[in-house]
């Protein structure tokens, strides 16, 4: 074995697809065994499992769905465990996970929703998936184990949608994962942390690649490698454009502002921690390992005005009217101050005289997956302001370089799609995107439009 390098370490994350089954299970253990710099490696739960401990997790289905929802589970996990013919510690530690299911949902159905018992049934789809590649890779020949994410991935307390604390984090990968990767190929769970009192916390759907990168920044990895179903990064979802096509390369400012406009393969917040750290991040197919993918990087070769183009559907514009906001002060920091209390994050505005109008994506990104435009929000708002909500709309946004300090970029994008109503523009906040709201109805088209002409040249 190639001599373990703490400057050459590379952490592995694999996504739920392709942990769902020994199959995909057995590809991601070709690509830790083909590199022996991959010392440690986050995973998902497998696919389908966290989707359904989220049901399990709202508490308000019935023993029968319950039941059904939890056999469902059992049987994702034992099909795996039949065909692994684990060692029986692995099994009696799968039945224990397996209750532990059992015991929690039926808490929070009978005894009431409680967010940190939430978490901590989430968390249990991720910890079988981690078991069962650890025992994966010692069946194989390789020195590896199970390591619990808990011990190093410390956050706040806000269950179901936890923000990480890497300072600390830092200092926990030093003191319990640093030495163990002299040894082991290290396999841990990605989506969960703890707080300082140790109670399970889960960072918000999606969170494995933020806990991927959270784990590369605190090791100083030389790369992060993001295994997933998809081969790369596309110039467009290849589902709305047909005729878009991978990229090499792109730069960490526009990886991120894909995520943030709807790429549905990175975690908007995934590319902090790696960009903070200057940790490259590979993007590859666990099916096909042998494709290029595509690397974010903090610079890159080439710097094309439009690098890719991307869709976010189910926006919700709200519109506050107030008169009180002629010629006042504050009333922009009093609207986000309440949205700020429910957690809600806003993506774009435009103001006028007496109005702001903002989007909002209508779910979030909170493991419970309940709506963000609260009866309880709008009450807040009323004192302040009128408001009226919208739906049914998307946001396409063009990402690139210097879009906001190229002439002709927005007359070419109006050009191209006069027929179309634009609802609302939002271009200059960032070099790296012009981004504009319509109709959800309307969006492939524009989409396949706007990629012809900027990306098809
Ligand atoms: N299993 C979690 C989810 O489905 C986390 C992840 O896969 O990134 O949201
Ligand atoms: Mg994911």
């Amino acid at each position: 074995m190639q001599k373990y390098l703490e400057s050459s370490v590379i952490v592995a994350k694999f996504g739920g697809t392709s942990v769902a089954d020994l199959p995909a299970l057995q590809r991601c253990a070709d690509i830790i065994q083909a590199n022996p710099a991959i010392r440690v490696v986050v995973v998902s739960a497998a696919a389908g499992v966290t989707n359904r401990l989220v049901a399990l997790a709202k508490g308000k289905s019935n023993d029968a769905e319950r039941m059904q929802l939890l056999s469902e589970i059992m049987a994702i996990q034992h099909s795996i465990s039949g065909e692994l013919l684990p060692t029986p510690e692995i099994n009696a530690q799968l039945r224990e996970y397996l209750s532990r299911m059992a015991e929690l949902s039926a808490y929070l159905s009978e005894v009431g929703v409680e967010a940190s018992k939430q978490d901590e049934l989430l968390a249990l789809g991720e910890r079988c998936s981690s078991m069962f590649l650890a025992e994966l890779l010692r069946q194989r020949g390789l020195t590896s184990r199970d390591f619990d994410a808990c011990q190093v991935i410390r956050t706040d307390s806000h269950f179901g949608n936890a923000e990480a604390r890497p300072m600390r984090i830092g200092m926990l990968a030093k003191e319990y994962l640093k030495p163990l990767l002299e040894n082991y190929c290290v396999v841990t769970q990605g989506f969960i942390g703890s707080d300082a009192a140790d109670r399970v916390t889960t960072l918000g759907r999606g969170g494995s690649d933020l806990s991927a990168a959270l784990f590369a920044e605190a090791l100083k990895a030389h790369a992060l490698q993001i295994w997933t179903d998809v081969d790369g990064i596309y110039t467009c979802d290849p589902r709305q454009v047909p005729s878009a096509r991978p990229i090499a390369e792109i730069t960490f400012a526009e990886a991120a502002e894909m995520a943030t406009f709807g790429a549905k393969i990175l975690h908007p917040a995934t590319l902090l921690p790696a960009q903070r750290a200057q940790v490259p991040v590979f993007v590859g197919c666990t099916r096909e390992p042998e494709k290029p993918g595509t690397w974010i990087k903090s610079k890159t070769q080439q710097r094309p005005v439009c690098r890719a183009l991307s869709l976010r559907r189910g926006q919700v514009l709200l519109t506050a009217r107030s008169l009180n906001m002629l010629h006042a002060r504050g009333f922009l920091a009093e609207l986000f101050a309440i949205l700020a209390r429910h957690r809600i994050s806003v993506d774009l505005i435009t103001t006028s005289e007496v109005s702001v109008a903002l989007t909002l994506d209508a779910t979030g990104s909170h493991s419970s997956g309940n709506s963000l435009i609260s009866n309880e929000l709008l009450a807040e708002l009323a004192p302040l302001c009128d408001v009226e909500v919208e739906d049914g709309l998307a946001l396409v946004a063009i990402i690139g370089h210097e879009l906001s300090n190229t002439p002709e970029v927005a007359s070419r994008v109006f050009q191209m799609i006069a027929k179309k109503n634009i609802r609302m523009i939002s271009q200059g906040a960032s070099p790296n995107n012009l981004c504009i709201l319509v109709r959800e109805d309307d969006a492939s088209d524009i989409l396949n439009t706007l990629h012809r002409g900027f990306l098809e040249t």
